[in-house]
């Protein structure tokens, strides 16, 4: 009993949470029928909670073709990219994706959480400086501390902190590593790019931008908000995952010829299984769709808006500007999990983000939309939240 003594009030905290309904951590989705449609336990549910955002995973041509090489190249291919687990689609997918950026590298990982790992935590050793936006994903995080890096956090999207804090560093700024993200995950809003690409062009350093939520989502042609903000060529790399709008699992980083030597050093590209050989044919098929349907963005965008708007007409707390993803903020923990119980009983699931996980320490429910929703669904779940105001 003793080695799990020190996690005694959380597991009596979730317990509490378990025993009074649905739980809300890992809740089971007990059949998935659509991109859209689900069941928890005999309730059907509209998924209106995913990062599923351009809505491919039931794709029929990204299916045949996982199918396809399921049968021809097998199960797994256990074995890390660096030994037995690189095969011909490997390569040809970082080809593809390095053509998709118009960038001469591309390094495909086992997951989102693995490139950052591996892209960050090689660069980021301890002589390095890093100036981390203070609300970066978990795995940008451990990237750092795995690296050995000094971090500097500047404040959520407050580029005039981050020049502060460059000013401070003097000399040393020159060589810091500036890290944020494109679209972030629980309030939707972005990183002001532009900013930040000016105080690099003064101060120095080198900027790697996370777009494992604008991808597909943002941009012409989806390169993400880099792409949307005109400033693809000031980004020294452009990490990304394959488990949201490219609708499978893997993740990947874009960059110069130079980022290609990481391969050799960067453990969590070394010590890890590759993406097995369906993972990454889904994968090349979604790529392809991507370039091939840009109305699929427009479409999502459309339904950002028709949610965001029916919400706030029924008086709800939310983020100050429209994306995919839409935070509904609740008062506190209690609240936000009735809510989100009555919710599913109204046939909607979205995602319960109680603190730490949410910023500023506050309960919301992140309802995300996607591209094959229709708007008889959107207004399904602006009808469930209506009901909630009665
Ligand atoms: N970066 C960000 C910003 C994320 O939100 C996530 C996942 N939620 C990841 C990286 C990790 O991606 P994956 O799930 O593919 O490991």
């Amino acid at each position: 009993m003793r080695l799990y003594d020190k996690f005694s009030r959380l597991a009596s905290e979730r317990e509490q949470f378990r025993m009074t309904g649905i739980n809300p951590f890992g809740t089971c989705i007990d059949e998935v029928f659509s991109a859209t449609e689900g069941r928890i336990g005999s309730q059907k549910v509209i998924l209106a909670g995913t990062n599923n955002y351009l809505g491919l995973t039931f794709n029929v041509q990204a299916i045949a073709e996982g199918q396809a090489a399921l049968a021809n190249q097998g199960t797994g291919t256990t074995g890390s990219r660096m030994a037995n687990g690189s095969y011909g689609p490997h390569l040809a997918l970082e080809q593809e994706i390095a053509e998709f950026f118009g960038r001469p590298s591309a390094i495909v990982f086992s997951t989102g959480y693995t490139a950052n790992l591996g892209i960050i935590s090689t660069l980021a050793n301890h002589n390095a400086v890093v100036l981390l936006d203070a609300d970066s994903h978990a795995s940008i995080y451990d990237a750092c501390a795995l690296g050995g890096a000094e971090i500097i956090r500047f404040r959520h999207n407050d580029a005039k902190d981050l020049e502060r804090r460059m000013v401070r560093l003097g000399e040393r700024a020159k060589d810091a590593i500036i890290i944020v993200e494109g679209i972030y995950s629980m309030l939707g809003d972005i990183a002001p790019l532009v900013e930040i690409v000016d105080i690099k062009k003064r101060l120095g350093g080198f900027l790697i931008v996370d777009e494992a939520h604008s991808f597909g989502v943002m941009g012409a042609t989806g390169r993400g908000l880099a792409e949307a903000t005109g400033v693809e060529q000031d980004v020294d790399i452009i990490v990304g995952t394959f488990s949201k709008s490219l609708a499978s699992i893997g993740g990947f980083a874009v960059g110069a010829q130079g980022m290609e030597v990481l391969r050799y050093a960067s453990r969590p590209y070394i010590f890890t299984a590759s993406p097995s050989p369906s993972s990454i044919a889904t994968v090349r098929s979604a790529l392809k769709t991507i370039a091939a349907q840009p109305e699929l963005r427009q479409k999502l965008w459309d339904n950002a808006v028709r949610l965001y708007e029916g919400l706030e007409k029924l008086g709800y707390e939310l983020s100050s500007h429209i994306s995919p993803v839409v935070p509904v903020i609740i008062g506190a923990k209690e609240e936000g999990l009735r809510v989100w119980r009555e919710l599913i009983a109204a046939g909607v699931y979205v995602n319960l983000i109680l603190p730490p996980a949410a910023p500023a320490g506050i309960t919301l429910l992140r309802c995300s939309v996607n591209a094959a929703h229709t708007h008889e669904q959107i207004d399904a779940i602006i009808q469930a939240f209506a009901q909630l105001k009665k």
